[in-house]
């Protein structure tokens, strides 16, 4: 294959429209029109628009394009694209142009009234429109359909309404870019002009064989197993993690770098994770919504390469009980244009009062909002996890590590702070290792919100979901503490004296959200009660931070949201969480009435015959064996259709409730409990049941044999 004797270099943004295709392709008048355009934020015109499209369709058609799309991230968690091609009306001659306007690369109008938009909109009212997102760059994605020129756009409703992911972050990222220039030009920095906001996010994923997979209708219909005993062997021995990658896994990563370099994306780190068949893939880190764009291709990517190799990705958060989960770390900072990492705090973060001031702007956004930054990360697969030991505990709370705890506990104790720990060299006993400093602070795996250096890593975000909630949250939580900040600092006397007493302030009113322990402990849960932060277990319980009034209110000041977005995406998210546990209800009704009932059936019916027919043979033979099995067997038998009519009906009651909000509590309290009352009966038959009876494919057998 040709791809693989060029070299990375070669093939990095080789499907991209990027800055160097631009300035290469645009006349230099039109490039910099374009990036001034970009760098402020201006109105695009009509000019400008149409020699980009012109050159944008010319470089599209060069690499084999036909059709262009306005892709979209609509509120399904992922993205959307219809696909036009470029021929325009055929001519007197019978031959067709090909064409693309300024207009067309501006402005779509897809038929909204089939994506969620929670009541946004009447389906009467359908017009929806996409418009170019210039902050990311277009891309041509090589699918079956041949290749396909993609716009990244945002989606909004006739009336303005974002329906989409991109509109709010990109509000977002305005709101905290403005907040943290205020807060840098009362330090005295009159250089930085902009504040970015920053992502790298570590996806993790399960491979199984695809053959076994269309063997397994639960995984099919809802990317979950709802069904299935655990295996002799799981993660216990701890075997799997940075594990050395298998042939087979290692030609699928190979094959999705590539797909994902050619697409600009910066994947650089792979490795197996703790659960067998689980991996992960982390890109460099890039501005928030091209990091969100990028993260949707890379699971795209995922899917579409896993196809290819006979392998199917699963991004699901639990697609199996008993081994860990998925999530996706989202490693957050802001960086000014010239560099400046906000979240850097140098080697001596006690002198360094900008930064302990930011930190102290954290803590606060962060305590102020804790439900909120919850809810962002709440999915219907992540109620699998968060709460459940494994992933981060469902309470927010703020990991330091030594080295900034330690200066937070002297601002504390004596109002502020005269030194910061040093890392120390790191003892090997190895005279022939060579000698490194290790860090001044270890990390700790169990908190959901943790300093990492020179970032934040919120570790709370679900797999499957899109990166866009947590940011849009983190980014204005942020800019309205930077805010609060601001206008009291801009007011002082005395700058120095005001902030010093700002970060004490903060500290002090705040340091409840701080917890540098084991978050998976019982005794954090007590702690984290008496503390009075907030505990949140379920996805439906989470929804109300989005309409709380301290949240409208903060979203509407900074432009993020208006109240009636918010009402529609709380009523999207009650409409998501109450079809999807209803697909998956369905899913087990069908599988159990339709696939292991009746193998069961077959099994107690194998044992009876063999204790007549052994008994026929050998009158005197010992066949307690069997009697038992088959008692047991029938016991669970009939347990597992007690519950499954029990599911059946609750899963009718709540299917029958027309408002979304009581149907997602029914779903919640009723349904759920009721599906795990089935699994229990059938994963225990599912130890006792002749393997050849069973009717799908095994834990062991799609965990193990990939
Ligand atoms: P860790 O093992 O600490 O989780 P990784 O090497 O897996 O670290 O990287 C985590 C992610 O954090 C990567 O996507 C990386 O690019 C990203 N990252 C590193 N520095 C920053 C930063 N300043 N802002 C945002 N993300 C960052
Ligand atoms: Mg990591």
């Amino acid at each position: 294959m040709e791809e693989t004797t060029k070299s990375v270099d070669q093939i990095f943004g080789e499907n991209v429209f990027d800055d160097a295709t631009m300035q290469q392709r645009l006349p230099r008048k039109t490039y910099q029109k374009l990036k001034e355009i970009i760098r402020e934020g201006k109105d695009l015109d009509l000019e400008t628009a149409n020699v980009v499209a012109h050159e944008m369709k010319e470089w599209a058609i060069e690499k084999g394009a036909t059709h262009y799309t306005h892709w979209f991230q609509p509120l399904t968690g992922v993205t959307a694209e219809k696909h036009d091609s470029f021929i325009t009306a055929p001519m007197e001659n019978g031959k067709v142009l090909m064409s693309f306007s300024g207009k067309e690369l501006i402005k779509g109008e897809p038929d909204a009234s089939s994506f969620p938009s929670g009541g946004l909109r009447a389906t009467f009212e359908a017009r929806g429109y996409t418009a170019w997102d210039p902050t990311s760059p277009a891309f041509i994605k090589e699918n079956a359909t041949g290749p396909i020129l993609c716009i990244p756009t945002a989606f909004c409703s006739y009336t303005g309404e974002a329906l989409d992911q991109k509109t709010p972050l990109l509000r977002s990222m305005e709101a905290v870019n403005k907040q943290a220039i205020r807060l840098l030009r009362l330090f005295g920095n009159t250089t930085s002009q902009r504040v970015t906001s920053s992502v790298g996010c570590e996806q993790e994923y399960f491979l199984i064989d695809r053959e076994k997979f269309l063997q397994r209708k639960d995984l099919i219909y809802t990317g979950r197993t709802v069904i299935g005993a655990m295996p002799p062997k799981g993660q216990e021995m701890d075997d799997h993690y940075f594990g050395s990658i298998r042939e087979r896994i290692g030609a699928f990563m190979k094959d999705v770098n590539e797909t994902l370099w050619k697409l600009g994306v910066p994947a650089k780190t792979q490795h197996n994770e703790v659960a067998p068949a689980q991996h992960e893939l982390a890109p460099i880190y890039e501005t928030s919504s091209v990091a969100m764009d990028h993260n949707q291709l890379m699971m795209e990517t995922l899917k579409k390469v896993a196809y290819r190799h006979g392998l199917q990705c699963l991004l699901h958060e639990k697609p199996f009980d008993g081994v860990n989960g998925s999530g996706k770390h989202n490693n957050w900072s802001l960086t000014t244009d010239d560099g400046i990492n906000l979240l850097d705090p140098g080697k001596t973060p006690h002198e360094n009062m900008q930064f302990l001031l930011v930190l102290s702007c954290i803590l606060k956004a962060v305590d102020d909002h804790a439900a909120l930054l919850r809810q962002s990360a709440a999915d219907v697969g992540n109620d699998h996890r968060l709460g459940a030991s494994e992933a981060p505990p469902a309470i927010i709370s703020i990991y330091l590590g030594d080295q900034l705890a330690d200066v937070v506990d002297q601002i504390i104790a004596t109002g502020s702070a005269d030194h910061s720990l040093e890392g120390s060299k790191l003892m090997t006993g190895v005279s022939t290792l060579p000698d490194f400093m290790k860090d001044a602070t270890d990390r700790n795996r169990t908190s959901p919100f943790a300093f990492t250096g020179n970032k934040f890593e919120f570790r709370m975000v679900g797999s499957e979901a899109s990166i866009g909630n947590p940011n849009i949250v983190l980014n204005t939580i942020v800019a309205e503490a930077f805010s609060d900040a601001a206008d009291e600092l801009e007011k002082a006397d005395d700058f120095d004296l005001a902030v010093h007493d700002l970060i004490r302030k903060q500290i002090i009113d705040h340091q409840r959200i701080v917890f540098n322990g084991n978050g998976y402990s019982d005794e954090w849960v007590v702690e984290a009660e008496k503390r009075g932060l907030p505990n949140i277990k379920t996805m439906v319980d989470a929804i109300p931070a989005l309409t709380a009034d301290d949240s409208v209110a903060m979203f509407e000041k900074f432009g993020v949201f208006t109240k009636t977005e918010l009402e529609s995406r709380s009523e999207v998210e009650y409409e998501t969480y109450s079809k999807k546990i209803n697909i998956e209800a369905k899913t087990m009704i069908d599988i159990i009435s339709k696939q292991v009932i009746p193998a069961v059936i077959k099994y107690t019916t194998v044992l009876a015959d063999s204790i007549t027919s052994v008994t026929a043979a050998v009158p005197s033979a010992d066949v307690s064996t069997q009697r038992e099995k088959l008692t047991e067997v029938s016991k669970l038998l009939t347990e597992a259709n007690k519950a499954l009519e029990e599911l059946v009906k609750v899963q009718k009651e709540a299917e029958a409730i027309e408002e979304m909000e009581r149907r997602a509590h029914a779903t919640c309290d009723k349904v759920v409990p009721a599906m795990a009352a089935v699994r229990t009966p059938v994963d225990e038959l599912e130890m006792l049941v002749d393997k050849e009876y069973w009717p799908m494919p095994s834990y062991g057998d799609l965990l193990f044999e990939v």
